[in-house]
């Protein structure tokens, strides 16, 4: 059925088209989250797992975590899953996880803004094969307790709010 298949062919040509026109044709704020992760690729100089990260929101801590967790990431490596050890370049299925109790909504991202930026150049830097560090103000301290160690670049691309 030619007809038939044609049809499709349009239905899906339709799908791909729609959603990039939809952003190019609007001047969108960024979503925090976005934001969060261009900032921490720049911190860095580097973007980790071949650019390839799934960052996923509104997530339950797992079990084996701090119940406290507010960010985490999971990836598999040449020494097996989430193995610091490895060297960065082997991680694949690389995903950043937000907890939902911290961040539970966008708004909650933007308002909280700081912590989310901290947060995701922390775990930008797991991604890159940094290990826990406990020297005064690094980003890349187990747990942060206030914002000494909130980069710059945060403070100064805070998120615009959406316009209506
Ligand atoms: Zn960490």
């Amino acid at each position: 059925m030619p007809l038939f298949r044609l049809l499709v062919a349009t239905a899906l040509v339709l799908l791909i088209a729609l959603p990039t026109s939809a952003l190019a044709g609007t001047r969108r704020a960024k979503s925090p989250v976005t934001l969060a992760s261009s900032i921490a690729a720049r911190y860095w100089g580097a973007m980790p797992c071949q650019g390839k990260i799934k960052i996923l929101t509104r997530r339950r801590v797992p079990v084996q975590l701090e119940h406290d967790s507010d960010g985490w990431v999971t990836f598999d490596s040449s020494l097996g899953a989430n193995d610091l050890a490895s060297p960065a370049g082997t991680y694949r299925r690389c995903t950043i996880a937000l907890g939902r109790s911290r961040w539970p909504t966008t708004a909650s991202m933007r308002q909280d803004w700081d912590m989310l930026c901290m947060t995701m150049i922390h775990e930008f830097g797991h991604l890159l094969g940094r290990s826990h560090d406990a020297t005064t103000g690094s980003v890349m301290a187990a747990v942060f307790t206030d914002y000494t160690s909130e980069p710059r670049l945060c403070r100064t691309h805070r998120p615009k709010r959406p316009r209506r």
